[in-house]
């Protein structure tokens, strides 16, 4: 674990501590008093975890079962930089809801529970992983919301599964401004060029077997903008993981 992680776990024991005196938790999406999780039962059960039959390359779930090996019509037609993403839960109200609690809300008490979920999610990649990649916020918004929600979870997901992260790996080099809104090939102009690799962080890519953390995946173009930049420094492999992808079902190849 990094001293990013066992900071955060160190902080969290300390915190979870002070607000086990002091208030009664509140479910991140409903906010009814709850016992330690940060989420009630009635708002969990309305999760929507995302399970097999998926694209083995996109991790986007199938409408029926295609047998092992095949993927998507849009894997083969338009095939991502990275190997393959999964994700823990399909992007809806309750999801959505969870992402801006552990934005603005209380990412030590939510961060150990995605982590948790993500891992599972990813876990025939993080198996063969070297070392977990959080997706970069820009210094200046960095500045402005205080902590990175990516490195949170690369951090949670680092406790659950025991790969190590690396922040020395990936600078995004140009503030890339919101992707809401924008149409598919805008939003892969507007990433272009906005995440480098570092020479400080050459040697923990080169060679390395790396996995990408990031809330949310609409598009995709930020994560591919990071792959792109982590497979030119010479990295031997790219996955993504993520909390909350849009997926919309797909179609099988044949
Ligand atoms: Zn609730």
């Amino acid at each position: 674990m990094t001293g990013l992680g066992r900071a955060g776990n160190a902080l969290r024991v300390m915190l979870d501590a002070a607000l086990d005196l002091a208030l009664p938790r509140l479910c991140a999406v409903g906010r009814e008093p709850v016992d330690g999780q940060g989420l009630c039962p009635a708002c969990w059960s309305k999760l929507s975890f995302i399970t097999r039959p998926y694209c083995g390359r996109l991790g986007i779930p199938f409408v029926y079962d295609p047998g092992p090996g095949i993927l998507s019509m849009e894997a083969i037609a338009d095939p991502p930089a990275y190997h393959r993403a999964r994700a823990a839960v399909r992007f809806d109200e309750i999801s959505r809801a969870l992402v801006h609690a552990l934005k603005y809300g209380d990412p030590l008490d939510l961060a150990p529970m995605m982590g948790r979920w993500i891992s599972q999610a990813g876990r025939e990649l993080l198996a063969e992983a070297d070392a977990l990649v959080p997706v970069p916020l820009h210094w200046r918004r960095l500045w402005t919301r205080r902590f990175n929600q990516s490195a949170m979870l690369a951090a949670a997901v680092s406790a659950a599964s025991g790969v190590p992260v690396t922040t020395e790996a990936l600078k995004r080099v140009k503030a890339t401004g919101q992707q809401v809104g924008l149409s598919r090939t805008e939003r892969a102009a507007n990433v272009q060029g906005a995440f480098r690799v570092p020479p400080a962080g050459k040697p923990v890519v080169a060679g390395r077997r790396l996995v990408l953390v990031d809330d949310v995946l609409t598009s995709g173009a930020t994560v591919d903008g990071c792959a792109r930049a982590l497979l030119r420094a010479g990295a031997a492999n790219v996955d993504v993981l993520i909390f909350a992808r849009v997926a919309d079902p797909v179609r099988t190849s044949i």
